[in-house]
């Protein structure tokens, strides 16, 4: 059996611990490999090594650390393909999915190479007589990032590229679903020239998780995950008096008038819903159909929703893969049974899906229920599956009702050809990120990604302008020089930065 190791000091360790957890193929529904699971006296380790190579990277200058960052896109962008078949066999989701996040990914490296142009800071000349002020930001040090199954490059890519370039060390602590991506994104800032302890990956549960949130060298957490994880990990963090971002899930509804284009409505929802097998946090989970929208959104629905070709994530033809382990297909399959009995419709059943070859694997296959109300269980948990609920109301009024009386707040779109209802919907719904006849309306990385309520706690989102911000603090200096200093020494070379 293979065995995924930490990474700490640059390099692969199996570390003290003897715990261990099962990596599983999803799509076989085998045991792949184990990974290890990381103590209190492993976490010190990682911490300890993290802290030393901060000291030296905090000085690093910025031209030094802005090429260790281009080096590492180039490395990135040649093994996209190398990285989404890793990510594939462990998390279930098609390549062709997989390569989308590591692009995604990709994306906020790019951004994070801006960061000479990003970190610059402000001055202001004589702000009274004979004293001028300026701003400058510094890294915050060690940072810890504790991460989702359901991207293992994306997510805790929003959070290495942006912390080590602003000059933080990282410790990452991937889900122990999929942790191999996590070693691969390792070698490649190794060979990027990143020196070792600058990004370190710790495998764990909540042994892992505990020992970060309390670690006295850990100086910020940001998190991504579950909402009862993020709001645990929000309180015991910033009881230990650190900067803390945590990101939680989500239901995500989108409105439907009865103006939409509904063909190509159907399509874009079926894609956002059943997408990764439903296991996004920006995906669409609920239809709230306005109105004679209504029959024949879900006439459409359903046609497009039975056609979906489920297998393993592996095959070309893939459209929908298995779910992540056969914990979350009977946790799914559950929500659906108790929906039917809650008087639900069943319009598509997935429930009883087998694909020849892999009898064995975690597979679900498209549900579709209609007549769902506020109250069910199916409406009100994100059950995180290939399951879309359809609820029907009367006027936009009423959709941006039911969106606002939602605990969270991640994304939601609406589609609709009036510019007014659109407007309208954007400004009245409580949610961070909003779709127009989009379905999927994840920022790019050149702003910043972040839901309201429930789907997170703290003060500023992920990536883009909030991350440096996240991962920086300010200095606002004022100064005063009653005397000339003395001339420079001259220089007859051209200058150049080192
Ligand atoms: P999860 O909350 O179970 O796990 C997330 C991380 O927390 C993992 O690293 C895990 O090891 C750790 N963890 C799990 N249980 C813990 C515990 N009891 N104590 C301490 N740490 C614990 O989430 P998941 O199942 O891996 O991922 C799916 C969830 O993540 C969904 O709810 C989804 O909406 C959410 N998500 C949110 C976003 C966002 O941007 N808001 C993005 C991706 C995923």
């Amino acid at each position: 059996m293979r065995t995924i190791e930490h990474w700490i000091a640059g390099r692969p360790t199996t570390g003290s611990g003897d715990r261990r957890g099962a990596v599983w193929n999803p799509a076989s529904g085998h045991q792949q490999a184990e990974v290890v699971l990381a103590d209190q006296a492993d976490t010190d380790l990682a911490v300890r090594s993290a802290v030393d190579a901060f000291s030296a990277w905090r000085t690093a200058s910025l031209t030094a650390r802005t090429r260790v960052l281009f080096a590492f896109r180039e490395i990135m962008n040649g093994r996209i393909d190398e990285l989404a078949a890793v990510i594939s066999d462990e998390h279930g989701k098609a390549v062709s999915d997989a390569r989308g996040e590591v692009v995604r990914g990709l994306e906020v490296v790019e951004f994070a190479c801006g960061i000479p142009h990003l970190l610059k800071g402000d001055f202001s000349d004589q702000i009274s007589a004979g004293v001028d002020t300026h701003s400058f930001r510094q890294p915050l040090g060690v940072v810890a990032g504790i991460t989702p199954f359901n991207f293992p490059v994306m997510v805790p890519a929003w959070m290495h590229p942006v912390a080590i370039a602003c000059g933080n060390a990282f410790v990452l602590k991937p889900s122990e679903r999929d942790p191999s991506a996590s070693m691969l994104v390792a070698q490649m800032w190794a060979e990027a020239g990143l020196p070792a302890g600058v990004f370190t990956v710790l495998h764990g549960d909540r042994v892992a998780v505990d020992a970060i949130l309390d670690h006295p060298d850990i100086a910020a957490v940001s998190f991504v995950g579950s909402t009862p994880i993020a709001s645990y990990v929000h309180r015991r963090a910033s009881a230990a008096g650190k900067r803390v971002q945590a990101l939680g899930g989500a239901k995500n509804h989108a409105v439907v008038l009865p103006d939409a284009d509904l063909d190509f409505t159907a399509g874009q929802l079926i894609a956002a819903a059943y997408g990764s097998a439903g296991e996004r946090c920006m995906a669409i989970s609920a239809v709230v159909a306005v109105d004679s929208a209504a029959d024949p959104l879900v006439a459409a629905l359903k046609e497009r929703a039975a056609s979906i070709r489920v297998g393993p994530g592996r095959d070309a033809d893939t459209e929908m893969g298995p779910v992540v382990t056969a914990h979350a297909r009977d946790r799914i399959i559950g929500y659906v049974d108790r929906g039917v009995a809650a008087g639900a419709a069943l319009i598509v059943d997935g429930r009883d899906l087998t694909v020849p070859g892999h009898e064995d694997g975690f597979f679900v296959g498209p549900c579709l229920l209609d007549g769902v109300t506020p109250e069910m269980e199916l409406y009100t948990d994100e059950i995180f599956g290939p399951v879309l609920v359809v609820l029907r109301v009367a006027t936009l009024r009423e959709a941006i009702g039911l969106i606002n009386a939602s605990p969270y707040g991640n994304g939601t779109a609406v589609f609709t050809s009036s510019a007014a209802a659109a407007r309208q919907f954007q400004r009245e719904v409580t949610v961070g990120m909003i779709g127009i006849n989009v379905p999927i309306p994840v920022p790019m990385a050149y702003y910043s990604f972040g839901g309201w309520k429930d789907s997170l706690y703290g003060d500023r989102h992920i990536h883009g302008p909030e991350g440096v911000s996240f991962y920086t603090r300010a200095k606002v200096v004022t100064s005063r020089w009653p005397h000339r200093a003395g001339p420079e020494p001259a220089s007859y070379h051209f200058p150049t930065a080192t």
